[in-house]
């Protein structure tokens, strides 16, 4: 990624004010052994994930992942970033042997489906697209759901495609955008590496990063890869990207898979551990 497209002015230029909720749709092992997820892992990894990141880690030591979609509410939009995991019965609630229950912490948060106007889409997998619709249609009716054009390339012959974005597509809401872009008051970072086409969010509270980390410990090692990274270099450059702009600018990362959002030094940020379900940042 270009360093400039992150440094220039990167939180005034297009960003308005905003509230930011974190909406946790489920919490689950990950089906995997960590070592296997996130080949290298070593005992001071594992060490230092206890003692900073503990909601990450599972009773047996293992991964434990959160689920986080982003609720971001400004006098103009109210945004949605990621849409969790899904309804029980579909791919990722099975994957993972869990139902999300994003529709109902969205109810508490005070806002109906039909009042978000947009929904961005960090990346197209299963676990980030789970409530896009409520089986056939667009769930929410009223929402423009933006993801990078690259991205769509990427997935387009893949079943969450299928279920998750096609209805979109039929419904004439799908937004395909390139590249750095301003949407609903808040800007869009291409942050490529995980998938081709993934994007995150910058607000003027929280930089909304998707699975540019997907592990806590990518914080304090951006080397260390996930498994599943389509291009693991590009990942970690994109890694690296991010955690300078969270230093340079003070904002937490905010990511999907990380129970608390962590500042650019690599640590938890203070009051920001989900608890289960609904969190303002
Ligand atoms: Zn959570
Ligand atoms: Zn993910």
């Amino acid at each position: 990624m270009d360093a400039d497209c992150l440094t220039d002015d990167p939180v005034r230029r297009d960003t308005v004010e905003v509230d930011v909720t974190v909406l946790c749709d489920a919490v689950a092992v990950f089906p995997e052994p960590i070592a296997e997820a996130l080949p290298g892992w070593s005992p001071e990894q594992q060490a230092w994930t206890e003692s900073e990141a503990p909601g990450n880690v599972a009773p047996d030591g293992g991964w434990l992942l959160h689920f986080h979609s982003y609720l971001v509410t400004s006098d103009r939009h109210a945004v949605l970033v990621d849409t969790g995991i899904g309804p029980a019965g579909g791919e990722a609630a099975l994957w993972l042997g869990t139902t999300g229950r994003l529709p109902r912490l969205l109810e508490s948060a005070g806002v109906g489906p039909a009042e978000i106007d947009t929904v961005v889409l960090t990346h197209v997998h299963l676990d980030h697209a789970g409530w896009n619709t409520d089986g056939d249609h667009p769930r929410f009716a009223n929402a423009e759901y933006v993801v990078q054009q690259a991205e769509l390339a990427h997935a387009q012959d893949s079943a969450t495609y299928r279920n998750l974005i096609e209805p979109i597509a039929a419904a004439g809401q799908l937004r395909a955008v390139e590249g750095r872009t301003a949407v609903a008051g808040l800007t869009l970072l291409p942050t490529p590496g995980h998938t081709p086409g993934h994007q995150s969010v910058l607000t003027d509270r929280a930089v909304l990063a998707g699975d540019v980390l997907v592990h806590p410990a990518q914080a304090r090692w951006p080397e260390l890869v996930y498994v599943y990274e389509r291009k693991p270099a590009v990942a970690t450059t994109s890694r690296r990207d991010l955690l300078r702009l969270a230093a340079e600018t003070g904002l937490p990362i905010a990511a999907a898979h990380p129970q608390t959002a962590l500042s650019g030094q690599a640590t938890g940020v203070a009051g920001t551990a989900c608890a289960g379900g609904l969190l303002r940042l």
